[in-house]
């Protein structure tokens, strides 16, 4: 048990990876006290993002082991700072990918603070007080509270906590592309996992035409069904493709493993945007043609700011949009994460932390 940070003496129990093997195992460890800025969250529940498993398994070449993975953690505040005003014991909350960052540059201060440059992530960050950060596959959390979001009454801890990273991921870029309030507008989304699922959802929520891109066809009938989707394309098909060429206003690409965005970027219209969120360990290809031949964009976005995450979950209150998950134990954590790299799940894993679902009952 690593531990010298002082003031770090709070014993926690957690789970953790410890080499590339990305094998994750119970771990105990050592977290900060409740400083005057900070909130004690008891953690109930906390998704399995895609970020996890590229991180347990050092597929970006940055991991600081031992890893405690997770930054989609919703929980119960057990304790605040003096200095915490809006946040109190028993309150609901959720954190995602953020922990820290300067307070000082403009960014931070137009509420634009995930693209500081000092930006400190929930896991594999490093605090301001020189500590290593562990996340949310863990029983207890000490975060600033400005990074901190309350969690709307109505939406259910467990299936609102994929929302905190995989929600505000693919929520920013629409907002940020005028996909908030100006409905008809058709837009694709590429690869349906975590963020994928619940794009989709906003997409409908905000009253546009939904076209999935998919390299699983075995995704059709939930993707219409069950998730709203309007379209279907199965990425492979080149006859469907070309159906499609020019039809887009906007793509959002949430893909997880090199692939090549030429044949993507012909479903756009002239002038179409896609945006990048999905976070491959490789180099993905940009070819020249599609984009000069159309005008297309190609921009990306990180996670979403502090006032974005709120705005998001509140969203996600008044529409009643919430995550399609799967409960595990702690226990089931390595299986998930191998399902999740075969691309078997459902459309997210979510650890019980607490032991409260049924399952564990
Ligand atoms: P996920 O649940 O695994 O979903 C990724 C989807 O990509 C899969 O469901 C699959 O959809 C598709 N896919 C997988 N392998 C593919 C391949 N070889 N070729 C084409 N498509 C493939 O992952 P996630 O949690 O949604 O995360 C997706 C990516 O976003 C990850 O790289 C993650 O690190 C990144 N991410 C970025 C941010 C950010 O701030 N920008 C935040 C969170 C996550 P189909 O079966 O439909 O093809
Ligand atoms: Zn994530």
């Amino acid at each position: 048990m690593a531990q010298t940070t002082p003031n770090h003496t709070q014993t926690v129990a957690g789970w953790a990876a410890h080499d590339s093997s990305g094998n994750i195992t119970p771990y105990i460890f050592k977290r900060r006290e409740n400083g005057v800025n900070d909130v004690t969250i008891k953690v109930m529940y906390c998704g399995i993002c895609h970020t996890d498993l590229h991180n347990v398994r050092n597929d970006w070449g940055i991991t600081m082991y031992p890893v405690v993975p997770g930054h989609e953690i919703t929980g119960i505040i057990t304790k605040v700072g003096s200095n915490v005003e809006n946040f109190k014991v028993g309150d609901n909350v959720g954190v995602g990918c953020l922990a820290a960052s300067c307070l000082q540059c403009e960014f931070c201060k137009d509420s634009q603070e995930n693209y500081c440059d000092q930006i400190q992530f929930t896991y594999n960050g490093v605090f301001w007080d020189g500590s290593i950060t562990y996340g949310g596959y863990s029983e207890m959390l000490v975060a600033d509270h400005r990074y901190v979001v309350h969690v709307p009454d109505n939406l259910p801890m467990d299936a609102a906590a994929p929302l905190l990273c995989a929600g505000v991921t693919v929520f920013t870029p629409m907002k940020d592309n005028n996909l908030l309030e100006s409905p008809g507008k058709k837009i694709g989304i590429v690869g349906l996992g975590g963020l994928g699922h619940v794009a989709i959802k906003f997409g409908k929520a905000f009253g546009h035409h939904v076209t999935v891109i998919s390299t699983s066809p075995s995704k059709e009938k939930e993707a219409k069904e069950l998730l709203g989707a309007d379209d279907f394309i199965v990425s492979s098909d080149p006859k469907r493709m070309k159906v499609g060429k020019r039809t887009l206003d906007f793509i959002l690409d949430t893909v997880s493993a090199q692939h090549s965005l030429g044949p993507i970027l012909e479903l756009l219209k002239v002038n179409g945007t896609l945006c990048m969120v999905g976070a491959p360990d490789k180099p993905i290809e940009l070819p020249s043609f599609p984009l000069i031949f159309g005008k297309r964009n190609v921009k990306g976005s990180m996670t979403g700011s502090m006032r974005e995450t709120q705005e998001m979950m509140n969203v996600c209150g008044k529409h009643n949009i919430t995550c399609n998950i799967e409960v595990i134990k702690p226990n089931q954590i390595n299986e998930a994460l191998e399902r999740l790299a075969r691309n078997d799940v459902r459309y997210r894993f979510v650890i019980d932390v607490a032991g409260n679902s049924a399952a564990n009952l």
